[in-house]
């Protein structure tokens, strides 16, 4: 096959029609409109090889995640999908990778209503690089936030909490290996798939939210500090991911409390809503529960079954720029 060359590459891999009402890839903008009523949530991520993914990673599920981790940042406003662009710069056109990668980024932005409607490519001198912007849309002054928690609120959370960061300890040889985890726990890092329609219905319903992505300690905390109050948690119905039964007890707090990679969502509601909520969970096949309870003092404490407070890990969560 000819080397491809850059309009080439956004042809082949990238264009597909897009959908009634919106002007996609071929112009110069996309174009599509917000319904009445509503604004546009934007998010924009970078995931760069060597820093957020391996080298060799399967590129149908970096092509999956691309799109997860934004997908993900919607959740957190509440937001339903609009649409995305992709500015992607390779240090060389390989198509086979560019085949499998295009496709885990379209299926999952057919799947998710999210159309990849504009972007750019470029040559990067080694690491590929990839920086997806989605746009949701949300009812004007009704989107999920983290400075709406009160004191009184439940405190719930999506999914389980752990497996992402047990496979990324397994995989940068952290940890001995364990083929049996790693097997178990690889599709939470590699192939994440936030609540995306479930997240929408929560507007109305919950105060504050805010997806995991650094970690669970961290991301609740973002929420108790904008919101001015503090949370008491219980570590027995924290949902620890079932590959992490039989693991050190620290190394299980450290995965469950400070594991990064898990996006899926934490949000606070008033306890009238927990009728509701289960219902709309188990609608959409949403594994949900219930942790704690947002109180007026600061502070996140994390008990354990007799009431005491655990010593919680000292690193919190994941920071690019620390230490
Ligand atoms: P311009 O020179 O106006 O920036 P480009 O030649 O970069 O246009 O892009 C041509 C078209 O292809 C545009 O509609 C742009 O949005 C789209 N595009 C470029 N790269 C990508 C990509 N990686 N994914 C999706 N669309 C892309
Ligand atoms: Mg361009």
């Amino acid at each position: 096959m000819a080397a491809l060359n850059e309009f080439d590459v956004i042809q082949t891999f990238f264009h597909r029609a897009a959908p009634e009402g919106y002007v996609g890839v071929g112009d110069d903008c996309a174009l599509f409109s917000v319904r009445p009523g509503y604004q546009l949530a934007v998010s924009t991520d970078t995931l760069i090889e060597g820093q957020h993914f391996f080298s060799d990673v399967d590129p149908y599920d970096l092509g999956h995640k691309s799109l997860a981790v934004s997908l993900s940042d919607l959740c957190a406003m509440g937001a339903e999908p609009k649409g995305c662009v992709l500015a992607l710069a390779l240090p060389q056109v390989d198509p086979q990778w560019l085949q499998a990668f295009s496709s885990g980024l379209h299926a999952l932005a057919a799947q998710s209503n999210c159309p990849l409607i504009g972007g750019d490519t470029t040559r990067h001198p080694y690491a590929v690089t990839i920086t997806l912007t989605i746009f949701g849309e949300v009812p004007i002054t009704q989107a999920l936030r983290r400075d709406l928690a009160r004191a009184g609120d439940d405190i719930w959370i999506t999914g389980t909490l752990g497996a992402a960061d047990l496979a990324l300890r397994y995989l940068t040889q952290r940890l001995p290996m364990d083929a049996e985890r790693l097997e178990q726990t690889r599709s939470a890092l590699e192939r994440p798939l936030p609540p995306y329609a479930f997240a929408p219905h929560l507007l109305g319903h919950a105060h504050a939210a805010i997806d995991i992505s650094d970690g669970f300690l961290q991301d609740l905390s973002h929420i108790l500090t904008a919101s001015h109050c503090g949370a008491q948690v219980s570590w027995a119905d924290l949902p620890m991911h079932p590959a992490l039964r039989g693991v050190a007890p620290a190394l299980q707090q450290a995965a469950v409390l400070a594991g990064g990679d898990v996006f899926e969502l934490c949000f606070t509601a008033p306890p009238t809503e927990r009728a509701y909520l289960l219902d709309l969970a188990a609608q959409h096949q949403i594994r949900l529960t219930r942790i704690g309870t947002v109180v007026p003092e600061s502070g996140l404490v994390v008990v354990d079954a007799s009431g005491h407070a655990l010593n919680l890990p000292a690193q919190g969560g994941f920071d690019h720029f620390s230490a």
